[in-house]
């Protein structure tokens, strides 16, 4: 999909905020929620999805709601950095498909990174459910 269209509610994320499909949530609330990653880069790799906006890109979002994504975003990069303490981490989004963009509802990856280790593959390898649980458990005990 280019940056012109319609949002379109199938699309897996606004299945996954309707609980029409699991997740491995980290936390929510009203108006975000913050889920792991089912094919991660790295792990931890999780992203965090505005609950009440149709925006598919940083194109669309109402600057209201990209105030509020982008204050979970922090926190929970910095839930990430206590409970992981990886050297570094990737924030980033992707609009249109021919920029990356997999799935049409906005979201945020949250993706930790250590020295010498490589990023696995973009929407790569599906996780172990069981890990994915762990480290979201982890990273929620870390929320500030
Ligand atoms: P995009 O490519 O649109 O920036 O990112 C979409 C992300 O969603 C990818 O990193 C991909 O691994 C992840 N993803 C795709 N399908 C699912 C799913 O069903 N559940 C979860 N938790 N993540 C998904």
């Amino acid at each position: 999909m280019s940056l012109q269209g319609a949002y379109d509610d199938t699309n897996i994320f606004a299945r996954i905020i309707r609980g029409e499909i699991p997740s491995v949530p980290i936390f929510e609330d009203d108006d975000v929620l913050a889920f792991m990653d089912a094919f991660p880069q790295s792990r931890g790799h999780c992203l965090m999805i505005s609950k009440t906006s149709r925006a598919r890109n940083i194109l669309d979002v109402e600057p209201e709601v990209l105030a509020v994504l982008s204050a979970a975003v922090q926190r929970l990069a910095r839930a990430v950095r206590k409970a992981l303490v990886p050297d570094g981490i990737v924030v980033t989004q992707f609009n249109g498909a021919p920029a990356g963009q997999t799935v049409f509802h906005l979201h945020i990856h949250v993706i930790p990174r250590w020295e010498g280790q490589t990023l696995g593959r973009h929407a790569g390898g599906m996780a172990d459910i069981a890990e994915l649980k762990s480290t979201a458990d982890m990273i929620r005990a870390a929320l500030d």
